[in-house]
C-alpha cells in the first residue's frame, strides 16, 4: 500500500466521527497520489503527509450569551487553525446550526491548498459555530458575537490568525466581531477581513466570491472553445457567493435561471431578477417565497431540485454535498457543459468522479471560489499599507489571480498527465508549495 493510502487510513483510525474531515482528505491526497509516489521517500522521510493532516491547532469554546427574552443560550464555537507555512492562518467563521468539529475540520484542510491556489501568502484556518444567526434581533447577533470573540481574540491577531466571513458570517457580524476585538486588545489592526468601507474594508470583498466563481468559469470555457455568452446557467444558494455570481453572469451575457435557500428553490424562465432577489436576501433578510410576488411567472418548489433543470453551466453555491451522484447523472442527461463550485465541496466525490469521466468541465471550488479569500488578502495589504484601492484596482486584480490560477490548474493537471482534469490539477498546485514551504521550515 502506499503512503497516501496509509494516511487515508490513518485520518480514519484517529478522527472516527468526522465524515466531513475524513471525505476532504481522501478527496484531496487521492489526486496527489502521483505527485506523492514520484516523492514517497522524501515525503515519508520528512512525515510529510502526517504533518498536513493535523491541525496545527484546534480550539473549541463555550458561547453563553443572553437573549432578548433575558435567557441564557449556550453555543460552542471552534477555529482550528490548520497550516501556517506560507502566511497566517486564513479562513472564515460559519455561523450554521449545522457546524461541528468535522465540518470546521474539513473547510480548514481545504483552505490550505485555496489559499496558496491564490499565489498569496496566506496559510489555512478555519472557525465557526453551532449559533443560527436567522431569525435572531440584531442585539442578539450581537450578544452572540461579543461572546465569541470574548475567548478567540487570544488566538487570533493581523499576523497570527485573520478570520472572515461565511455561511451566516456578512458584513454586520465582521463588524459586531471588529468591535469587540479592538475594545479588549486596544489596538486598530487589520484583524477580520470582509469589514465596513468605512473601517478598513475593501470595495469589492463583498462581490468578490462570486465574480472570481465567473471570472474562472469564464477562462475555463474560453480555454475549451466554449462562450459564456447566451448560456443557460443554474445557480443554487441565495446568499453572498450565490448573488454575485448571479450578477456577474448576467453581466457577462448568461442567463440565470434557478436560486435557492434551504427551504426550497425559485425557477425564473426569464432569467432571475437580481434586483429582487437583493430586495428579499440582502435588505429584508426574508425567504426565497416572496420572490414569485414579483415575478408572477416564476416557480416555487419546495426541497431541492435544482439540478434537474436544464442548463449549461450549473454553479453550486449554497453548502457541502449538494450535488450528489444522482444529480450529477441528471446534469449529464440534460447537456450540462460545465461545473464550477462556488461552494466548498459542493459535489460528492462520485458526483464529481461521472461528471468528468463524462467530459463534463469541473472546477473544483478551492479554485474556483478562491477569489473570495484573494480578496481578503487584498483587504489585508491594503490594511498593511493604510490604504485603499478603487473597486476597479481590486477587480481587475481579482479577475487576474482568477486567470492565473486557472492557468496553473490546467497546466499542473497537464504536467502529470490528466488534461483537463482540474481536480487533480487544483490539488497539486495548491500542494507543492505548502509542501516545499513545510519542509524548508523543518519539523513543526
Ligand atoms: P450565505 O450564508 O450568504 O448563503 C448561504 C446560502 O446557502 C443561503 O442561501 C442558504 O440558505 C443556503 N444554505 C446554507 N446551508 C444550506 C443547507 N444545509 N441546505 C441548503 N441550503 C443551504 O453564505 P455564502 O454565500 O457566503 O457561502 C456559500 C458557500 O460558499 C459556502 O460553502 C461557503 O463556505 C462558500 N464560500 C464562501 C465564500 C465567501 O466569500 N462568502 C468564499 C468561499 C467559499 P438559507 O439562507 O435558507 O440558510
Amino acid at each position: 500500500m502506499g503512503y497516501v493510502d496509509d494516511i487515508i487510513k490513518l485520518v480514519a483510525k484517529k478522527n472516527p466521527a468526522e465524515p466531513e474531515f475524513n471525505q476532504a482528505v481522501r478527496e484531496v491526497l487521492v489526486s496527489l497520489r502521483a505527485v506523492v509516489d514520484d516523492n514517497e521517500e522524501k515525503y515519508r522521510r520528512e512525515g510529510l503527509l502526517e504533518r498536513l493532516v493535523e491541525p496545527d491547532r484546534q480550539i473549541k469554546f463555550k458561547v453563553p450569551w443572553v437573549d432578548d427574552k433575558g435567557n441564557v443560550q449556550v453555543n460552542t464555537g471552534y477555529r482550528v487553525q490548520f497550516n501556517n507555512a506560507i502566511g497566517p492562518y486564513k479562513g472564515g467563521i460559519r455561523l450554521h446550526p449545522s457546524v461541528n468539529l468535522s465540518i470546521i475540520k474539513f473547510l480548514g484542510f481545504e483552505q490550505i491548498f485555496k489559499n496558496s491556489l491564490t499565489g498569496l501568502p496566506i496559510g489555512g484556518g478555519k472557525g465557526g459555530s453551532d449559533f443560527d444567526p436567522k431569525s435572531k434581533s440584531d442585539r442578539e447577533v450581537l450578544s452572540f458575537c461579543r461572546s465569541f470573540i470574548t475567548e478567540l481574540y487570544r488566538y487570533i491577531g493581523a499576523d497570527v490568525d485573520v478570520p472572515a466571513g461565511d455561511i451566516g458570517t456578512g458584513g454586520r457580524e465582521i463588524g459586531y466581531m471588529f468591535g469587540e476585538y479592538k475594545k479588549i486588545k486596544g489596538t486598530y489592526e487589520g484583524v477580520f477581513t470582509g469589514k465596513g468601507l468605512t473601517y478598513g474594508g475593501s470595495l469589492g470583498r463583498t462581490e468578490a466570491t462570486g465574480f472570481g466563481l465567473l471570472y474562472l468559469t469564464e477562462e475555463m470555457l474560453k480555454y475549451n472553445g466554449l462562450d459564456i455568452k447566451d448560456k443557460t446557467v443554474t445557480i443554487t444558494g441565495s446568499g453572498n457567493v450565490a448573488i454575485y455570481a448571479a450578477v456577474k453572469a448576467e453581466e457577462l451575457g448568461a442567463k440565470v435561471v434557478t436560486v435557492s435557500d434551504s427551504n426550497g428553490w425559485i425557477y425564473d424562465p426569464e432569467g432571475i431578477d437580481i434586483a429582487v432577489l437583493k430586495g428579499i436576501k440582502e435588505v429584508r433578510r426574508a425567504r426565497l417565497t416572496e420572490y414569485k410576488k414579483y415575478r408572477p411567472n416564476s416557480e416555487y418548489h419546495e426541497g431541492r431540485g435544482v439540478w434537474s433543470v436544464p442548463c449549461d453551466i450549473a454553479l453550486p453555491c449554497a453548502t457541502q454535498n449538494e450535488l450528489s451522484l444522482e444529480d450529477a447523472k441528471a446534469l449529464v442527461a440534460n447537456g450540462c457543459k460545465a461545473v464550477a463550485e462556488g461552494a466548498n465541496m459542493p459535489t460528492t466525490l462520485e458526483a464529481t468522479e461521472y461528471l468528468i469521466e463524462n467530459g463534463v468541465l469541473f472546477a473544483p471550488g478551492k479554485a474556483a471560489n478562491a477569489g473570495g479569500v484573494a480578496t481578503s488578502a487584498l483587504e489585508m495589504t491594503q490594511n498593511s499599507e493604510r490604504l485603499s484601492w478603487t473597486f476597479e484596482e481590486v477587480d481587475s486584480k481579482l479577475k487576474e489571480i482568477m486567470v492565473n490560477i486557472f492557468n496553473n490548474i490546467a497546466s499542473n493537471a497537464s504536467r502529470y498527465g490528466a488534461t483537463n482534469n482540474y481536480v487533480i490539477g487544483a490539488n497539486i498546485a495548491g500542494f507543492e508549495k505548502v509542501a516545499n514551504a513545510m519542509m524548508a521550515q523543518g519539523i513543526w
